[in-house]
């Protein structure tokens, strides 16, 4: 029987990587050859021995943002391909393998091939980013800024210059007395440019 290793949360900050059978995949899931698996503030009791989890837990959990190459495939699986690069939303992936159903994977677009590709933290940040609605031009706070909240940070600051050199590019235009064209938002010429750093 093929094996792989699998760490094991033995409780009260005790790891140990132990052999175990390589998983099959059901029907409709993939196994993904893992290269790596993001650490969720979520895993940090249960890796400090918390009383109301139970100890040992399975082998690879409580792992589930990890990603890798797709090295088998269920039988009603036809649309991943052995080979892909996938990030995946699965249970036991503190492993070199984990079994995902095919509607919990993504592809890896090539041109990210080289890099850790944690998929379900950066789907939690595309999550907040659609539920709270947010806009290029709006002034938002990032309360708490741990992982995923400096995931939101990186296209927030983004929107932020863009807005920023849009209305400082808008005020010299108007104070040289050239027309703004298609200015969506008009200003007074009174107003001062927006500094990147003030939005
Ligand atoms: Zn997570």
């Amino acid at each position: 029987m093929s094996t792989m290793s699998a760490a094991v949360f033995c409780g009260d900050g005790r790891i140990e990587v132990r052999r175990q059978p390589l998983p099959t995949p059901a029907p409709n899931e993939v196994r993904v050859r893992l290269q790596g698996c993001g650490i969720c503030a979520s895993n940090l009791p249960v890796w400090a021995g918390q009383p109301w989890f139970e100890y040992p837990l399975a082998p690879g959990a409580p792992g589930h943002e990890g990603w890798g190459e797709i090295d088998a495939v269920g039988a009603e699986v036809d649309d991943w391909r052995i080979g892909e690069r996938v990030a995946l939303l699965s249970g036991n992936a503190y492993a070199e393998y984990d079994v995902a159903p095919a509607a919990a994977l993504t592809r890896v677009p090539d041109g990210l091939a080289d890099r850790p590709m944690p998929g379900e933290p950066m789907a939690c940040a595309m999550n907040i980013f659609r539920r709270s609605d947010i806009h290029a031009g709006q002034r938002v706070a990032v309360v708490g800024v741990g992982f995923i909240g400096a995931l939101l940070a990186v296209p927030l600051s983004a929107v932020a210059s863009a807005v920023g050199n849009e209305l400082r590019l808008r005020h010299e235009a108007r104070q040289r007395g050239e027309p703004v064209v298609n200015d969506p938002h008009p200003v007074g010429p009174e107003d001062e440019p927006v500094e990147t750093d003030q939005l």
